[in-house]
């Protein structure tokens, strides 16, 4: 499978589309889910392209890692969370809706279930919520 350049992702990378950003070093860049499974749901990408994990290459995987491994603690301090949810998947028949390699994360509580996929959030809230994630990253 290639690389489409044109995947929602690659347009949120070239500033052709808003996207609320929460952090960026030179290898990856982390925004808000705009469909928020929980409060503060946040997704993870390399700057350069590749498609899914099957594609990757090792310096784009320890990156993506790396940084979501950042932001896993920072939500876990933003949101006073007791764990983390990361979900990555891979290609249609796993689950995969945009083609540009994406980690979510999720900051979770106890008994608290994730919503349904496929709700717009309220953008209000998902930039509240950022900025509370930016707080934690720099607390
Ligand atoms: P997946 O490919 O991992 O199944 O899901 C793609 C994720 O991207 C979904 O959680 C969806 O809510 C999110 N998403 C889809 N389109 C956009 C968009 O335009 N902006 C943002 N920030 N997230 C999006």
């Amino acid at each position: 499978m290639d690389y489409d350049p044109d995947n929602i992702f690659a347009k949120i990378l070239r500033g052709e589309i808003p996207s609320t950003r929460v952090y960026e070093d030179d290898e990856t860049l982390v925004f808000m889910d705009i469909m928020p499974r929980v409060d503060g749901h946040l997704l993870v990408i390399p700057k350069t392209p590749c498609r899914n994990l099957l594609d990757a290459s090792e310096g784009q995987l320890s990156a993506v890692i790396a940084t979501t491994q950042k932001m896993a603690r920072a939500v876990m301090k933003a949101f006073d969370a007791q764990g983390v949810t990361v979900q990555q998947f891979n290609e249609s028949a796993g689950g995969q809706e945009v083609y540009h390699l994406h980690f979510h994360v999720l900051p979770r509580h106890d008994g608290v279930k994730p919503r349904a996929p496929g709700q717009m959030g309220d953008m209000d809230a998902i930039a509240t919520h950022a900025e509370k994630i930016r707080a934690a990253l720099e607390g």
